[in-house]
């Protein structure tokens, strides 16, 4: 059953009154928002930022996003075959999907900004749970609707290459999220994957929110591991996530439901 949507979130840029009626009020209501979605782009254009914007993002105002690049730190996740550090991809990526959201009116949680981790005991192991433990907790307390999960991937078969989405077997909304990120990406990444349903990722069991792990590339694949480097991937990348987001969002609350 479609859902109404909550006008009360997006109440900047919404005309409120579209009453169920004769067509004109639902045209003029339409022509109305064309036109404050219209002031609202050329405004965008004039701060250089139309083209990172797609017109349908409106749907992301107001709507929490929490994002987590993975490791950080003492810890830096997987390292590439030509030694980059998976924190670093995962913080870059992580950034720029800041930027995304943040320009479409999102309030954006981010678990880290800088390079640092969130542990204080000298044991590695102790250290990781409290970084995590602190990042779900951080997660919980942002009363995010959405949380995305930043890593790169690494394996021991060099030629496994390719941007993957993982949900929690038991979450609906993450294995949509999954699936429509996925498809983004898909345009994009080096190769077409599959969203996957996987238990392991700790962090997506302990949260109610729809949270998925985005898994950017191998950086066991030399050429991946390059391309993960360069600017202009990451921010395809990091399009493709946005995309995959606010496509998932117009989903679950049509605008067209005038029921
Ligand atoms: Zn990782």
């Amino acid at each position: 059953m479609a859902k109404h949507l909550n006008y009360s979130r997006i109440s900047g840029l919404m005309h409120r009154q579209i009453i169920p009626g004769p067509k004109i009020i639902l045209v003029s209501s339409i022509l109305v928002l064309l036109a404050i979605a219209g002031i609202f782009l050329s405004q965008k254009a004039a701060m250089h930022t139309a083209k990172d914007v797609p017109g349908w993002s409106w749907i992301l105002g107001g709507v929490t996003i929490s994002i987590d690049a993975g490791h950080g730190g003492v810890d830096p996740g997987a390292v590439g075959v030509n030694k980059t550090l998976e924190k670093d991809v995962n913080l870059q990526v992580s950034k720029r999907l800041q930027l995304l959201f943040t320009q479409a009116g999102s309030k954006v949680v981010m678990l880290r900004e800088q390079d640092q981790d969130f542990g204080t005991s000298l044991s590695l192991l102790q250290r990781k749970r409290e970084d995590l433990a602190y990042r779900i907790q951080t997660a919980m307390e942002s009363q995010a609707k959405i949380y995305l999960s930043i890593h790169a991937n690494s394996f021991s078969d060099q030629r496994q290459h390719g941007p993957q989405v993982f949900y929690h077997p038991e979450s609906e909304g993450g294995k949509l999220l999954a699936e429509s990120i996925q498809q983004s990406l898909n345009k994009v990444g080096t190769k077409k994957r599959e969203a996957k349903a996987n238990q392991s990722y700790f962090i997506l069991k302990n949260t109610d929110m729809v949270a998925v792990t985005i898994e950017v590339g191998f950086l066991s694949n030399p050429e991946e591991e390059k391309r993960l480097n360069e600017s202009a991937y990451q921010q395809q990348l990091a399009m493709a996530i946005f995309e995959g987001v606010g496509n998932y969002l117009a989903k679950e609350q049509p605008v067209a439901a005038a029921d």
